[in-house]
């Protein structure tokens, strides 16, 4: 016979809400600390795969963000000289699922969903602390016990390093500005803007996405020693000569628009746990975003969780079980993140076509379409199954 049991989630970012409402809804009740004095999201777009969505079917999240979603038919990349480096398509009716959202839309849902099923959400609440046996402490000194506590603050994670977890932290030569741009009236119905496109241009790039009616998400990567890149507010007249063909979207950034820049991370762990403590998200698996795939495996590992634990009495058994499912494709996906964005910045500007040539050849081999695509076809544990 099982009991009530209780969950104390550090961080309502996509990770710990996933989990909180997962939890709830295996008739856990749960609480979910969050140091900033409130839910918040970054003012960008998201891709969402079929690994993502299939999470949030589960949780009946999807229906709230269906209405504004962009779904993705057709994704290029394409290179200085505009030809086409690499081409990918998606349809639905085969179960490739590629959807585009707001962030803070689909946080907001989350947030809605795990409130709506019981769960409470303290705001201006760090955690500085938790041990294994299920106890956690804020900073405004109070402590509190529970049968499982989660890790879901992030690439800084205090948790996972107050728990000696972290096996290596570093960041990559590149990192990206993340903004919003109104989408005008043409771009909503001209068939050729519904594409997604990555701009690329020596270790520069721009990524284009229709992602809400009136939203287009521009994301402008660069090398973290480029400082023209990385500035802030934007500089639009370098970034539109460098990309002309963009200039339409660019001249839209204004010095208001927010927008802020990340340098991309790689986070590793030991373990996904200790004790009665789980780590998710990317406290336990930060990724630079080449494959898109960071907040997708979060929401992933909090449905398992939710799953996995459901009404065990094992907790730490359950863990263990968890671990073993969902660890082996974030280890995949963080190996081939890192390969694929090699493409971008090992390649000197005097070898771009040469790094065309060799990214082309490289996408039109089907193990690497294989390997690129394993993530999206990986079902979570607890989600449907065709
Ligand atoms: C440029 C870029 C583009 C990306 N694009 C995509 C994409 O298209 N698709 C995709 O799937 N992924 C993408 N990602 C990855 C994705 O953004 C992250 O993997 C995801 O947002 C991580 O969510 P999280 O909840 O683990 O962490 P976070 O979003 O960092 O949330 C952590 C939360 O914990 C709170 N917190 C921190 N410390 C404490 C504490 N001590 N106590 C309480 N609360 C605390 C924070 O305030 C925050 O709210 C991208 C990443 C980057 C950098």
């Amino acid at each position: 016979m099982t009991t009530s049991r209780h969950a104390e989630i550090a961080g309502a970012g996509l990770a710990g809400l996933t989990a909180a409402v997962a939890l709830a809804r295996q008739g856990w009740t749960v609480r979910v600390h969050e140091s900033a004095p409130e839910l918040r999201e970054i003012g960008a777009g998201l891709y969402v795969w079929e690994n993502g969505l299939r999470v949030l079917e589960a949780l009946g999240v999807l229906e709230d963000i269906a209405p504004n979603a962009h779904h993705v038919t057709d994704f290029d990349v394409v290179d200085e000289r505009f030809r086409i480096v690499q081409r990918m398509s998606f349809s639905e009716a085969r179960g490739e699922r590629l959807w585009t959202v707001l962030r803070p839309e689909l946080h907001k849902a989350l947030a809605q969903r795990a409130e709506a099923n019981g769960v409470e959400i303290v705001t201006s609440s760090r955690v500085v602390a938790a041990t294994p046996d299920g106890t956690i402490a804020t900073a405004a000194d109070r402590t509190y016990r529970a049968d499982l506590v989660i890790a879901a603050d992030g690439v800084n994670s205090t948790i996972r390093d107050s728990l000696g977890l972290l096996a290596r932290k570093h960041y990559l030569l590149d990192g990206a500005i993340r903004l919003l741009v109104p989408r005008s009236s043409v771009e909503r119905s001209d068939p050729q803007y519904q594409r997604c496109i990555e701009y690329w241009k020596g270790t520069r790039r721009i990524l284009y996405t229709p992602c809400s009616p009136d939203h287009v998400y521009l994301c402008f990567t660069g090398r973290a020693g480029d400082e023209a890149a990385k500035r802030l507010p934007i500089d639009v007249d370098m970034w539109m000569r460098e990309f002309p063909r963009l200039a339409f979207a660019i001249e839209r950034v204004t010095p208001d628009t927010p927008a802020r820049w990340d340098r991309f991370p790689m986070v590793k762990v030991h373990q996904w746990r200790r004790g009665r403590v789980a780590v998710i998200g990317d406290a336990a698996h930060a990724q630079p975003p080449n494959l898109g795939q960071g907040a997708c495996l979060a929401m992933s590992s909090g449905l398992a969780l939710g799953s996995m634990l459901g009404t065990s009495n094992d907790i730490e058994g359950a863990l263990e079980r968890w671990e073993a499912y969902e660890r082996p494709i974030v280890r995949h996906t963080q190996r081939w993140t890192w390969l694929w964005g090699l493409a971008s910045v090992a390649f000197p500007h005097r070898l771009q076509r040469a790094r065309s040539r060799f990214v082309s050849w490289l996408a039109h081999r089907d193990w690497v379409a294989r390997n690129l695509e394993r993530t999206s076809r990986h079902v979570p544990a607890g989600a449907p199954v065709d």
